[in-house]
């Protein structure tokens, strides 16, 4: 089949807004049918990937601005990593069958937004409520079409941050609608990983065993990193003060419990095949977190 998939495209891609997203409101406008049955109709699968769901799309005469803005929007999986908005993301990262939305942002303008589905995106930056599930909650499993109460006719949408208290998920759109500020298409995910550990050291006392995890890790960490690692190497200072070693301290471990299992060494071997990509923030942090404590041990 090689014909247009839909008879109007009145709406437009919005940003933020992935492929799977745009599919549903061009199905809302076009007919009384659920997305779902729209997509296996055209033949398109029910565990659908975002490639071809973009390759129906393109074939709707929008214009070239609009195909690259749903293009930018909508995640793609290569290699168990996820890609969109020039970035890319650790397969941990990003949940495909993450069913979960802020309402009120869906109530104002309805569209789904991609960032609700990275794993560390609690609340909302702009309504400052926890993100809650979808309000169309059906009983697949998977991925899915999201689903909406009326179609948006407004073509210039924009994401309106304005004063947003500055949060881990504010700071995380801002990175996304802002390409030129990041340096490497792994920044973000990178700080995303720091966050959360640099978060769960100092958001904890000294533990032998690693916390148990908390979604206040990342805005602990978020506002120990965002401003450089000089600072962050204050915050570590004030830490180890606050979590005095004891007497018998002799190594990093016994300052910093389970964390000295996490440090990296940007020199240690590296097999592409088996480890991780290297995190260059990452390493970073551990190297000052290693010569805090060596300054503490007295070495
Ligand atoms: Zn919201």
């Amino acid at each position: 089949m090689s014909g247009r998939p839909f008879t109007f495209w009145r709406v437009l891609p919005l940003p933020g807004e992935p492929a799977s997203s745009y599919f549903s409101r061009l199905v809302m406008d076009e007919c009384a049918y659920l997305p779902e049955h729209y997509a296996s109709e055209i033949g398109i699968n029910a565990i659908f990937q975002s490639d071809e769901v973009l390759e129906r799309i393109f074939r709707l005469p929008i214009s070239k601005q609009d195909k690259e803005r749903l293009r930018q929007w909508t995640p793609v999986e290569l290699n168990g990593r996820i890609h969109f908005a020039g970035q890319v993301f650790a397969g941990n990262q990003f949940r495909w069958t993450r069913r979960l939305e802020c309402r009120k942002c869906v109530a104002e303008t309805p569209y789904h937004r991609v960032w609700w589905q990275l794993e560390c995106f609690r609340t909302c930056p702009v309504h400052r409520c926890a993100l809650e599930p979808l309000a169309y909650e059906r009983n697949t499993t998977g991925r899915w079409w999201p689903r909406f109460d009326r179609v948006l006719q407004e073509r210039a949408v924009r994401v309106a941050l304005g004063d947003a208290a500055d949060t881990f998920e504010s700071h995380i759109v801002r990175r996304l609608l802002d390409p030129s500020c990041q340096a490497s298409p792994r920044e973000l995910s990178d700080f995303i990983e720091c966050a959360q550990f640099a978060g769960r050291l100092l958001g904890n006392e000294r533990n032998p065993s690693v916390p148990p995890f908390s979604a206040k890790d990342w805005e602990v960490g978020y506002h120990a990193l965002k401003d450089g690692l000089f600072l962050f190497k204050d915050q570590f200072r004030s830490w180890l003060r606050v979590n005095a070693p004891q007497l018998h301290a002799y190594q990093i471990r016994d300052l910093i419990g389970w964390a000295a299992e996490y440090l990296t060494d940007q020199k240690g071997p590296f097999d592409p095949e088996i480890d991780d990509l290297p995190n260059p923030m990452h390493a970073e942090v551990s190297a000052i977190i290693r010569a805090e404590c060596r300054r503490a041990l007295g070495r």
